[in-house]
């Protein structure tokens, strides 16, 4: 793979971080109407002349670098999405890019929990959607992420999901501490129950990612719907320690997610080079430093970003289509949303929070927000 000067910074930029972009750079299969764009974000823009001047043929029979025109397709996802200052921003170590609280006193917020998505554009409505938790439910009042799929998809508006494994719960995770003595016993419990979900849950990623929008004019389609890890049992992290069972059996589980999303993308969008990003569950990362360090370490390792979020809807203690297209609208206006305190603070690419269970009751706010102008 080529890089270009900026992606060389930016790597160099990731290094220093202590973040890869091995996965945040996504390389789309080859389609012949992209395949001069992708070529152009990979070459560099200035050619350093090997010869003096003088010495170079008048006809040079070198392709020219061809300049992106305007309405060329660039999927959402794709690598030319990195190419913006605010992208190459975000990865630069100290600079401020605003964090979950934009409270700048939160210096590790800043560090880990990032509120851009580098490989999404924003959407002509304004805000980058997502969906936090469970895919499917048991009980029938909940939504399902294959309905927001199907209701935002001819919409041509995206669903981010953000993912718990099927029917498991930091319950499970208390119940194999308790049943387990040994940290051998444990470990080997908690692969036993992630082992038998790995099936189905692969099965309900693989029927969201295959999900496309209808074509434009130009018969362009894109794909409606990513799928992103939300650690497997959706244990609140705020208090792990490493090297503890519920430590390791939480990396297993994040492991465990990465694996199966791989395998999905791989079924259904072969090709493609997915990007990686982590939500933490309730929002809480790690609060002990050793903690973090290592959480660091294997975010790094498996090249996963983590996402806060700056339209927050607090879906999950009102259930409201109205806080929903409230904050969605402020969005529209490049301002940050919060539930008590309305509009606040500025964001140039908003992400808003919402819980797949909760679509029914936020439906109505979500659609309006997206037809008004
Ligand atoms: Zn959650």
């Amino acid at each position: 793979m080529k890089f270009s000067h900026s992606l060389l910074s930016i790597s160099f930029s990731l290094l220093l971080s202590g973040i890869s972009l091995g996965q945040v750079t996504q390389e789309t299969p080859p389609k012949k109407d992209q395949t001069n764009n992708t070529k152009n974000t990979e070459e560099p823009k200035e050619k350093i002349p090997l010869v003096p001047p003088r010495a170079i043929p008048v006809e040079d029979d070198e392709p020219e670098v061809k300049k992106l025109t305007p309405g060329v397709f660039i999927p959402s996802g794709g690598t030319a999405t990195l190419t913006e200052q605010a992208d190459i921003d975000l990865f630069t170590k100290g600079k401020d890019i605003g964090n979950v609280q934009n409270n700048p006193k939160l210096p590790y917020r800043r560090l880990v929990q990032r509120t851009m998505m580098p490989t999404e554009k924003r959407p002509s409505y304004g805000f980058t959607l997502t969906f936090d938790d469970q895919l499917v439910s048991e009980t029938p009042s909940d939504g399902l992420a294959i309905d927001i799929v199907k209701d935002l998809a001819p919409l041509r508006a995206r669903s981010i999901f953000f993912a718990n494994v099927p029917m498991v719960s930091g319950k499970s995770v208390n119940g194999i501490m308790v049943r387990n003595k040994s940290s051998a016993k444990r470990l080997a419990a908690c692969k036993k129950l992630l082992e038998s979900k790995r099936e189905e849950f692969i099965k309900i990623i693989r029927s969201l990612i295959r999900v496309k929008s209808p074509a434009d004019a130009n018969g362009n389609a894109e794909y409606a719907c990513e799928v992103y890890n939300h650690t497997a049992f959706h244990q609140n992290m705020s208090r792990l320690k490493v090297g503890s069972d519920r430590y390791k059996m939480c990396i297993m589980g994040i492991e465990f997610i990465e694996e199966c999303l791989d395998a999905a993308y791989l079924a259904e969008r072969p090709g493609w080079e997915r990007a990686r990003y982590f939500r933490f569950p309730f929002l809480h990362a790690p609060k002990y430093a050793e903690t973090k360090a290592a959480l660091n370490k294997t975010f790094t390792e498996l090249g996963l970003i983590s996402l806060g979020e700056t339209q927050d809807s607090k879906d999950f203690d009102n259930f409201s289509h109205k806080q929903a297209y409230a904050s969605l609208m402020a969005a529209k206006q490049n301002k940050r949303y919060n539930p008590k305190y309305g509009k606040y603070g500025q964001t140039e690419k908003p992400i808003a929070l919402f819980h797949t269970k909760t679509w029914p009751k936020i439906k109505r706010g979500v659609i309006k927000a997206i037809i008004s102008k």
